[in-house]
């Protein structure tokens, strides 16, 4: 998986710091924190509107259980037999194996299973099974008859939990294996080798045809008599109930579209959940991205492969969501002036497009995060996956903010900024305006910088081979820095002030120069791209200002034995950033992969040791959790005497996680 934030596009936004603590958060335990966020202006949607959300919301916590039964075949078992002890233990709340098994109900929780949500290691119990045992046998009779029956029959749950040899990764990506038979989930049934469910595929696709729908996309493969067989999801086949229940919301749903187009993607996504037929799912998708006037939209069905090594089936997410007005006026003035952009870029006249189009993403509030996406959430989605229908309908790109919003809020007081930025005077700036900053950062790089500048004639534009996704991505970035500190964009009323864009500056300073770090194991290189550019784009720089004379834009600064970034000349650095992205452009446009190698292998891939070593020490003191994710808010149909809906209540912070987790168990549970 290249990253939990984010789903399929070649370009992914993701959150790049690594905070968060305080009166956001709702629950922290092993390498997880939890924190809740807001729907901010729901209240003002419309009555019809709100009724849509709700029922759309039902139709999405209706899928959890699918998802938990895609990721191992045990997990449902595990969970109820974990659920019963958790509420009916009676013992001592200290005792260190109440607490270890605590953390691992938690841990499964929020994994949607037993193997960690990122990682895809099997989760290792801190109690023992005979302490396990005896929890189960103190049980309420009738709830163990209750529980067994759920079982069903499933041996291997013993294995499944306590033994650290089987099932030990859920998703197997390692070179030379059969990565089926060595990954836990349950994609495939037994006894199904991956060299099979090639061949079997290979036969399927048709290389003429032009609008081929995603083989496995919605179904488990199994071997009966020998022989391979898809057992699809869909109403009355795999997931049958869970899916009968996501539909019959979907209908409630209906009713109360905003317009012909999104009742239209409504009833192709019931068809779809009806037929299993794939083509379906393709007619879905395709309204589904025609659909641009409605305020309300969602996401409900067999989504992203990551989860299946062979990348085919689709594990199950929901979300629900509608439009941030306010912050989509902004990246629609960014977009509508796009032109202007280009002809100020500082690159050189060859490289520059004469016609250029802003891209319009749309911002967007989720109102509630369901399968996939729940409790752990991209920041960014840019769907459908189909390769041809994003190339003959678009795509939709959105950012989800008051998600970020929430994790700005919580990272704020974490003791992070205080740790790692050189004076008060950044920290007080990051507070004002590193939410703010970061999304006009956002905003840049998707809607302008990867579609300014053109190649030269000729030039191939996979000239850049391996190299090419890490200098596209600071292609972008520098672009974003760039713009980020022009007063037009104080004109166009999109940034607050001259003042708000150091923010940006330092903290896409300290976090490529240092803090980045922490995401890293000593000895390691940087790999990724995101992390790739950024450090690119930073020690480039830090190179570059040691030219100055006298004390040096950009420089490492030591205070009380630590090291620290320090930005003495803003001005300066925005020149530098220029003089940047006039080479990054001449590296695409000509096509110069000496040079882009070269900048990438010099500035984007080293770690110093020392800095590393340094950075992990101060990090861990702050005790903050690398993983985050959510609780939901409720929500309430409110009704008159006659039972017409009168409003929708939306309710924070009524449950802690562990009742929303058993809430949902009980709630939504039809598998
Ligand atoms: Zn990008």
């Amino acid at each position: 998986m290249a990253s939990a934030l984010v789903l399929t596009t070649a370009c992914t936004s993701e959150k790049q710091d690594v905070q968060p603590a305080n009166n956001w958060s709702v629950d922290r335990f092993a390498d997880i924190e939890v924190l809740r966020y807001e729907v901010p202006a729901f209240e003002q949607l419309s009555l019809q509107q709100k009724t849509l959300v709700y029922y759309l919301t039902e139709a999405a916590l209706w899928g959890r259980d699918i998802l938990w039964d895609q990721n191992c075949k045990y997990n449902l078992a595990i969970r109820n037999l974990c659920e019963a002890v958790y509420q009916n233990y009676q013992g001592d709340k200290a005792d260190p194996q109440w607490k270890a098994f605590e953390q691992y109900m938690k841990q499964i929780w929020f994994a949607n299973g037993i193997h960690h949500h990122y990682s895809n290691a099997k989760f290792q119990p801190g109690f023992t099974q005979e302490w396990f045992d005896s929890q189960l046998s103190a049980l309420p009779e009738e709830l163990a008859v209750e529980l067994s029956a759920k079982c069903n029959g499933l041996e291997g749950i013993d294995a499944a939990m306590f033994d650290s040899t089987c099932l030990r990764i859920k998703t197997n990506q390692a070179d030379g294996v059969d990565l089926i038979q060595t990954s836990a989930n349950n994609y495939y049934g037994e006894g199904v080798t991956q060299q099979e469910v090639e061949n079997y595929y290979a036969k399927l696709k048709n290389p003429k045809d032009q609008t081929p729908v995603m083989f496995g996309l919605n179904s488990k493969m199994v071997k009966e008599n020998g022989k391979l067989v898809e057992k699809t999801y869909k109403v009355g086949g795999l997931y049958g109930a869970a899916i009968g229940k996501i539909v019959e919301n979907l209908e409630l749903a209906a009713p109360y579209a905003e317009n012909v187009q999104q009742k239209k993607v409504i009833a192709d996504l019931i068809q779809y959940y009806r037929r299993g037929d794939l083509k379906d799912f393709d007619t879905y998708s395709i309204d589904w991205v025609k659909d641009l006037q409605s305020k309300v939209d969602f996401i409900n069905g067999f989504i992203e492969s990551y989860g299946d090594p062979l990348g085919l089936r689709g594990a199950w997410e929901g979300m629900v969501n509608f439009k941030d007005s306010a912050n989509t006026a902004r990246t629609e003035i960014v977009s509508a002036n796009a032109q202007w952009f280009e002809d100020h870029s500082p690159i050189d006249d060859r490289f520059r497009k004469p016609v250029v189009k802003g891209v319009t993403a749309k911002v967007i509030t989720a109102a509630i995060l369901a399968g996939d996406s729940y409790p752990s959430t991209p920041i960014g989605i840019n769907l459908p996956n189909s390769n041809w229908i994003r190339a003959q309908h678009g795509s939709k790109s959105v950012s989800i903010d008051n998600i970020t919003a929430a994790y700005d809020a919580a990272a704020a007081g974490n003791g992070f900024g205080e740790e790692f930025m050189w004076s008060d005077e950044e920290v007080q700036r990051a507070k004002q305006y590193a939410h703010y900053v970061d999304n006009i950062h956002t905003d840049l790089h998707e809607c302008l910088g990867h579609g300014s500048g053109q190649l030269l004639p000729g030039v191939d534009p996979d000239a850049l081979k391996a190299y090419g996704s890490t200098l596209e991505e600071a292609r972008a970035d520098i672009f974003a820095l760039y713009y980020m500190a022009d007063p037009k964009l104080v004109e166009l009323g999109v940034m607050p002030n001259t003042e708000a864009y150091k923010a940006g500056y330092y903290q896409q300073m300290m976090n490529g120069l240092m803090t980045q770090l922490v995401r890293i194991i000593p000895g390691d290189n940087l790999e990724e791209a995101h992390m790739r550019n950024r450090a690119l784009i930073a020690y480039w720089t830090l190179e570059r200002a040691k030219q100055d004379e006298g004390t040096p834009a950009l420089e490492f600064a030591r205070k009380d034995g630590k090291t620290y970034v320090r930005i003495n000349d803003y001005d300066k650095l925005r020149q530098y950033f220029g003089e940047l992205l006039g080479e990054l452009q001449r590296i695409k446009s000509e096509g110069d992969f000496e040079a882009g190698r070269k900048l990438v292998e010099t500035y984007g891939v080293k770690v110093d040791p020392e800095l590393h070593a340094e950075v992990l020490a101060r990090y861990k003191k702050l005790n903050i959790a690398p993983y985050k994710g959510f609780v939901n808010p409720r929500y309430e149909l409110v009704k008159d005497a006659e039972g017409n809906i009168m409003d929708v209540k939306i309710i924070y912070g009524s449950e802690t996680y562990p009742e929303q987790m058993l809430r949902y168990g009980r709630q939504y549970s039809a598998l």
